[in-house]
């Protein structure tokens, strides 16, 4: 039921800060970055102070309001946009983005959900630290999001993903109540970890309104490698060895397939294929060093030419300036917008035991050249953590509005080839976008009954009415 006006206008002078509920004001929240999901709000919330966000969710739970907290919407799973009942308030976080402080000696910053990505990367580098956490939305997506969805990116296989970087959280409860659990201790064992239960929870426990995140060395030198290899098996050799060689100074390890870079050189003028001959598959590898550039580049040839010896490696090309670091690294960067130039996909963020990613591509791309002999298969992902996308697109070439509804209407079928092939291999159905409500049915569907059950009484203890992001994560 949607509150009396009145009770709106209470909103209106229950907190400081933007209430915005005019259609053209608010049309941007609602939609997400893909355009596949478009809600209704009853208005939308920007508080700036953590205090706001408190005063907002008790008059929600007061007049039994549902809560959509929002970052930057860059979510690909649509947790960020309500459903289009008109009912529920969305809260965006964007306001309230103040870097608080730097503890350089505990190696930490603590900054609010608001504060983009990019802003926390470059208040520690001002620092001279790294804040480690990177990936291509980082100029949009906000830290409170990147927790509530446990965000991964390029550098996880060296520094871990969103919650391995966070020390202490400050969350309002669905309630209304602010939880200051913003320690900076790398050891605390005092309990249930609540802050652990609030990241990767998507918004449906509480909202993260600030976190004290861990800093790392800045390094001194990077050089990149695009290397090719002949299929999965050989790059997950190459991944043992260069962990071998280069323990903690490899910090990233990713797999593409010939598809994805055919599509990145058809669609990005400046790419080019800088070695000799295609190759079914590449690796691109990056390392960083603590001594210089040199340094970097010195480790990365020794182990590509130990590599070549022992026949894993049959091609590759190294960086030596800034600019060849950039170029290889816009190779892997821009495959997603490369593949959505060729009309719509068909997406899947899979995790997998690395012994088991070989057997799985091969496994999966037989399945699906059995049953859709007519998509395009593109496939590619963070293979030092495991983590595949293995995408869908159609055939190459023009096509009629009735061939899109065709292709589209795969998706079903598709998803279930895919994720029973995931399952059977150990995996998980979402690596690093969360479940939204893209993966909620088919998650819970795979879920252990037990697991469902406690993930299940979680909610209801911590939202019993229910007003946290309804109907995304669980069903
Ligand atoms: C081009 C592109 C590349 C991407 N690459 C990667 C990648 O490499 N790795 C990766 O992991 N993801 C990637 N993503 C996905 C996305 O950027 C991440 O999921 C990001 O962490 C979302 O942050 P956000 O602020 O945009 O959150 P939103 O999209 O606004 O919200 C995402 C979810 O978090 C909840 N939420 C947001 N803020 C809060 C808060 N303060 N408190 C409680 N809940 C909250 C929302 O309700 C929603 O359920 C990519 C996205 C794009 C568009």
């Amino acid at each position: 039921m949607t509150p009396p006006v009145p009770a709106l206008e209470s909103l209106r002078s229950a907190f400081r800060g933007r209430l915005l509920t005019d259609a053209a004001d608010t049309a941007a929240f609602l939609t997400d970055w893909r355009g596949l999901w478009t809600g209704q709000a009853l208005a939308v919330a920007q508080p700036d102070r953590a205090e706001d966000v408190a005063a907002v969710v008790r008059w929600c739970h007061e007049h039994r309001v549902p809560i959509v907290p929002q970052g930057g919407n860059t979510g690909l799973s649509g947790g960020s946009v309500p459903d289009r009942s008109g009912r529920a308030l969305l809260l965006s976080l964007s306001r309230l983005n103040r870097v608080r402080g730097l503890d350089l000696a505990n190696a930490t910053i603590e900054v609010e959900a608001g504060c983009t990505l990019a802003q926390v990367q470059e208040a520690a580098r001002a620092a001279g630290r790294l804040f480690p956490l990177s990936l291509a939305a980082e100029g949009s997506c906000t830290i409170g999001g990147n927790l509530a969805t446990n965000a991964g990116g390029v550098q996880v296989l060296r520094y871990g993903n969103a919650r391995e970087l966070c020390l202490g959280l400050e969350v309002v409860t669905a309630q209304g109540e602010r939880w200051r659990g913003l320690r900076g201790l790398r050891k605390d064992n005092t309990g249930y970890d609540l802050r652990d239960l609030y990241i990767g929870s998507e918004g449906t426990l509480g909202v993260i309104t600030a976190a004290v995140l861990k800093l790392f060395p800045l390094p001194a030198g990077q050089a990149v490698a695009l290397v090719a290899v002949p299929d999965p098996a050989v790059a997950l050799q190459l991944l043992q060895r260069a962990q071998d060689r280069l323990a903690a100074r490899l910090t990233a390890f990713e797999l593409m397939s010939h598809t994805c870079l055919g599509l990145v050189l058809r669609h990005v003028p400046t790419a080019r294929l800088p070695l000799q001959a295609p190759s079914p598959w590449y690796v691109l590898l990056e390392v960083s060093d603590g001594e210089s550039e040199s340094s970097a580049r010195a480790g990365l040839e020794a182990l590509l030419e130990a590599a070549m010896e022992a026949d894993l490696v049959q091609d590759a090309a190294l960086s030596s300036s800034l600019a060849q670091f950039e170029a290889l690294w816009g190779l892997r960067e821009h495959i997603s917008e490369s593949q959505g130039a060729e009309g719509k996909t068909i997406k899947h963020d899979l995790s997998l035991p690395l012994s088991r990613v070989p057997d799985f591509i091969a496994h999966a791309d037989a399945a699906m050249a059995t049953h859709f002999p007519q998509v395009r298969l593109v496939v590619f992902g963070h293979l030092g953590d495991g983590n595949l996308h293995y995408n869908v697109s159609p055939a190459p070439g023009p096509r009629t509005p009735d061939q899109v509804a065709a292709f589209l209407a795969l998706e079903g079928p598709v998803n279930q080839l895919v994720h029973d092939a995931v399952i059977a291999h150990g995996g998980s159905i979402s690596a690093e976008h969360g479940l939204g409500v893209l993966r909620r049915d088919e998650a819970a569907r795979y879920r252990d009954p037990v697991e469902q059950r406690l993930m299940a009484a979680i909610k209801v203890a911590l939202d019993p009415l229910n007003l946290m992001n309804p109907g995304k994560l669980l069903p």
